[in-house]
């Protein structure tokens, strides 16, 4: 009996139309990303187990696991914690600031739904090596740029400050043990709602006027001075979370003079994120329609990529997750502008044709366009509809009259229509 052919649970196969769309976004992001000056790295999927060991908290038990040998060895979970490495290995290689992005699959064993999958794309974008606003806001742009070019328009990229909440659990008087439990109630705030945090942060022994003065910061929306502002008020008697709301504001004002669109991006506090590794602003992309959770997150971590080098690294980062902006651009129809599907099918006549048949789909190729050929000469008819059933919108048919007359027929699958031209005018025929 044939052995059963699926893939395992929580991984996706990509036929070639969704491969198209998925390069696309690849392509999109790298150009973007290129042109603000990042370089392309890539590391292996498989790490050293105790490279990832210490990095991840509760997301460890997440981490496939295995053995070669006597090697201990794990699948990457995410390729920060490589990056931590490169920059531990290369010292004299990597020239900072170093800014990079590197895409690639990453595994966590997590239950599968709506995009969430053991086996995912990060396209990560990162500046090493300096603490600085103007690479906090860089990072923010090159998203909002991205996620625009993509052709996103209803997205936003949300922004806060882990020290901005922190300062909000001293201020409300939270004790430091109890500080992790505001964090995930507020980060639920999108799924559970104002009513969902208050409860949660009753239940982890909150007073009710602490969980209200939680819940009424974390509420606030507007444009950004506003939202600055009501921050710089309630938090006017903690220094540090004043310099945090400065550091934010830093950003947002870069942000503005670098032309950044105001509608994508907005200072958010209800926004916590979930890893406990980040340490000055933090972010995501959302959009409302449709649902699908964050599409990408990221912020400053400043002690995770020394962890190798034996010393703090400033960073800030991103990783954008291609399965979901695959869906979300599925959904919403949004598609490559411009289709790298071949355009052409050259058909074999018989024999005898196929060396002009070759010579002309040589020259087609040439001048960019991109041609599939048949293999042998068959009746035209099959030919035909093996072009119709790839998509291929135009057939060439050279036969022994065309090359005399120094023509091509020029058959449109889709109309049916078909006509001889010369063969100097088949490119732009079928460009059209
Ligand atoms: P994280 O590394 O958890 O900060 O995730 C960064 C981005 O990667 C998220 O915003 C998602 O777009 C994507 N992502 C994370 N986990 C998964 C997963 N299990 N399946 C698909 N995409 C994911």
């Amino acid at each position: 009996m044939a052995p059963k052919a699926q893939t395992y649970k929580g991984m996706k196969d990509y036929l070639p139309r969704e491969m198209r769309l998925r390069q696309y976004i690849i392509a999109t992001l790298s150009d973007v990303a290129e042109r603000y000056g990042f370089e392309p790295m890539q590391t292996p999927i498989v790490e050293y187990e105790a490279t990832l060991a210490g990095k991840l908290g509760d997301d460890e038990k997440l981490i496939y696991r295995l053995q070669y040998g006597d090697d201990k060895l794990a699948l990457r979970y995410d390729q920060t914690v490589s990056l931590a490495r490169v920059v531990g290995q290369y010292p004299n290689e990597i020239v900072f600031p170093f800014r990079r992005y590197a895409v690639g699959p990453s595994y966590r064993g997590e239950r599968q739904q709506r995009g969430r999958y053991r086996e995912f794309y990060q396209f990560d974008l990162d500046i090493v090596g300096v603490d600085s606003r103007v690479a906090d806001a860089e990072v923010v742009a090159v998203i909002v740029e991205a996620l625009s070019r993509l052709g996103f328009t209803g997205f936003k990229v949300l922004l806060n400050h882990r020290e901005v909440l922190s300062a909000l659990a001293r201020v409300v008087g939270v004790v430091d043990e109890q500080a992790s439990q505001v964090y995930r109630a507020v980060d639920k705030f999108d799924k559970i709602g104002a009513d969902g945090v208050r409860n949660d942060l009753l239940k982890s022994g909150l007073d009710a006027d602490a969980a209200a003065k939680i819940v009424e910061f974390v509420a606030t929306e507007g444009d950004s001075q506003t939202v600055l502002a009501m921050m710089r008020e309630l938090l006017k008697d903690d220094l540090r979370g004043l310099a945090a709301v400065e550091d934010l504001s830093a950003v947002v004002q870069l942000l503005d003079q670098m032309g950044i669109a105001v509608d994508g991006y907005a200072v958010a506090p209800r926004l916590a994120r979930g890893l406990s590794y980040y340490t000055g602003l933090v972010f995501e992309a959302v959009i409302e329609n449709p649902p699908i959770g964050s599409l990408l997150g990221g912020g400053r971590y400043d002690k995770l990529i020394g962890a190798f080098a034996g010393r703090e690294v400033p960073t800030v980062g991103t990783a954008f997750g291609i399965e979901r902006l695959q869906i979300v651009m599925t959904e919403l129809g949004l598609q490559p502008p411009i289709d790298s599907a071949p355009r052409v099918y050259v058909t074999l006549f018989s024999p005898e044709q196929i060396a002009d048949s070759l010579a002309l789909a040589q020259e087609l190729r040439a001048a960019g366009l991109p041609v599939v050929t048949a293999l042998a000469p068959d009746k035209l008819g099959k030919q035909f509809k093996e072009a119709d059933q790839k998509g291929v919108p135009y057939a060439l048919v050279l036969g022994p009259d065309e090359i005399a007359r120094g023509e091509v027929v020029v058959k449109n699958l889709r109309s049916g229509e078909q006509q001889s031209v010369p063969r100097d005018r088949v490119l732009a025929l079928v460009q059209e």
